[in-house]
């Protein structure tokens, strides 16, 4: 599809995958064309130590906050740097519901990773209760003040993603339609303040993107690729959904 801003698919393989899936990810990606997207690969942390980048970038799923210290399991910006990570995700619902991680953790760790010169992922998405209430563009506009209040017109270093909660891992994607509908609504939202900024925004959609909905997904004007869990496993699959965007 002819977008104006470039495509990017980026696989999270979340806590999943293997060396043997690095190795079989970075032969099979080596051996199609992928000129007009942007494909990053997340695998899990110490998963990134042996990725040698080709034709994608690497990303990780997770930062600290912190430049360094007494932080027991975490990793900071430049130890993601020296491995060379490109993308790190950052406040995946999974991470804001199972690791209790709010707005205020969300923007510290944004922050983090720009100062980093990195490239943030800045996840945010509903639930399907705050969708059936009916209020959710209001919902994810306040997702997404909380990091431009951070961050302010440094938001066109990052890469945006919408993942509907109730779409993540169910097989119910949210319709092209609806994934238009946020994608134009939430872009619509920035440029009032960053008129210019919001046009040229990567804002990725995730939740049950496959090799059979990917293109029409990604066909949306607002759609500019996937952030990819279950699909991103599988070599084939994450293939045809990169040469979709
Ligand atoms: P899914 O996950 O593609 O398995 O629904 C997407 C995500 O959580 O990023």
């Amino acid at each position: 599809p002819a977008h104006v801003r470039r495509p990017m698919v980026a696989g999270n393989w979340k806590m999943n995958g293997s060396k043997a899936l690095v190795s079989a990810m970075t032969q099979s990606l080596s051996e199609v064309s992928l000129d007009n997207v942007d494909v990053v690969i997340c695998p899990p942390m110490p998963l990134l130590a042996c990725v040698e980048p080709n034709k994608f970038y690497l990303g990780a799923q997770n930062v600290s906050q912190y430049d360094a210290g007494a932080y027991t399991g975490e990793s900071s910006t430049s130890i993601l740097s020296e491995l060379n990570v490109r993308y790190v995700i950052v406040g995946h619902s999974e991470r804001r519901e199972l690791f209790a991680e709010d707005d205020q953790v969300v923007v510290q760790k944004v922050q983090a990773v720009l100062n980093a010169g990195l490239t943030p992922i800045v996840c945010f998405g509903e639930s399907l209760k705050v969708r059936e209430e009916g209020n959710y563009l209001e919902f994810l506009y306040a997702q997404v003040d909380a990091v431009l209040n951070g961050i302010g017109a440094k938001i066109k270093d990052c890469v945006l993603a919408y993942e509907p909660i109730w779409a993540i891992g169910t097989g119910n994607t949210a319709s092209p339609e609806q994934a238009q509908q946020v994608h134009a609504k939430v872009r619509e939202h920035i440029a009032q303040e960053y008129t210019d900024i919001a046009a040229g925004l990567t804002i990725l959609y995730g939740g049950s993107v496959n090799a059979a909905n990917a293109a029409e997904l990604f066909s949306q004007q607002d759609v500019d690729g996937g952030l990819v869990g279950g699909a991103s496993l599988k070599t084939d699959d994450f293939i045809a959904i990169c040469q979709a965007a």
